[in-house]
């Protein structure tokens, strides 16, 4: 089956699918796309100042896929998948926001395993979330039990995570999030963006020497099997973006490195 290209999943993507692609993915191989949130509108707990998907109306949990819905799109598509001779390498869970925002979202998992098992053993199972809701015991334990849990970590200092997630929650800080993540015992991917420029007027930076040795020291408590660092080169909606030079993530990648990390660099378009 023809891959789908970027900007074709990005059309499919906007339009009323649970499930898109699978597109060629750099980091996880041939993905399978289910968004389990609204098609209309992005429901997040954050406003990332370089969401591809804008900033947030309010959280509202209106429009969302049901589980037997899901479960339908994912089996048809893996059934036309086996059909095809295309079995993706991931089901990743991605899509307009944070997927962890489905009340539904274990079961979503637990159907999600057993469909995978059934259909596609050799299938991974991914979701990318933005780590907000890992202190809710389902979250955390669904999450746990994915192959693949890429969870962000943009700052460990809180002042600046704020700056750049614009978090919902007053109470959200870098230092809870970190101790958190520490429960994976290591299984689990640290997704990182390298940014800084301007919104509001506020200045946000997370690539000074000492948001750098924060971060290091953050990595080095956490511990995960995987870090994955990326920049910028695309429109955002934050009102100046600067784009960080390879060079720049390269370096802090050769330092996660020399803590016995694996790690993976890219710059998204
Ligand atoms: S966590 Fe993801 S979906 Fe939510 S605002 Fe940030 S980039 Fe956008």
């Amino acid at each position: 089956m023809k891959k789908l290209s970027e900007a074709e999943f990005e059309a499919k993507r906007a339009s009323k699918q649970i499930v898109y692609g699978p597109i060629k993915s750099r980091r996880l191989g041939c993905s399978l796309g289910v968004n389990i949130l609204p098609h209309t509108v992005k429901l997040c707990s954050f406003d990332c100042v370089y969401c591809e998907c804008g900033f947030s109306t309010p959280e509202k949990k209106e429009g969302l896929p049901t589980i037997n819905q899901i479960e339908q799109s994912l089996r048809n598509r893996l059934l036309e998948l086996i059909r095809e001779k295309n079995l993706p390498d991931s089901i990743t869970f991605s899509g307009n926001g944070e997927p962890t925002l489905h009340p539904d979202f274990e079961e979503i998992i637990g159907m999600a395993l057993s469909v995978r098992d059934e259909l596609a053993p050799q299938t991974k199972i991914t979701v990318l979330s933005n780590a907000t809701r890992i202190e809710e015991v389902k979250v955390f334990r669904s999450l746990k039990m994915v192959d693949n849990p890429i969870l962000k970590l943009d700052s460990a200092v809180t002042e600046t995570m704020r700056k750049i997630d614009m978090p919902h929650s007053p109470q959200y800080n870098s230092e809870g999030l970190i101790h958190r993540l520490q429960d994976f015992r290591g299984n689990l991917i640290i997704q990182t963006i390298l940014v800084r420029g301007e919104h509001r007027g506020i200045k946000f930076d997370n690539t000074t020497e000492e948001e750098i040795e924060a971060y290091l020291e953050a990595i080095r408590k956490i511990g995960p099997r995987q870090v994955m660092l990326y920049a910028l080169d695309r429109p955002a909606p934050a009102d100046y973006i600067e784009k960080v030079k390879f060079q720049e993530l390269a370096e802090l990648a050769a330092r996660i490195r020399d803590l016995g990390m694996s790690i993976d660099v890219s710059v998204a378009g």
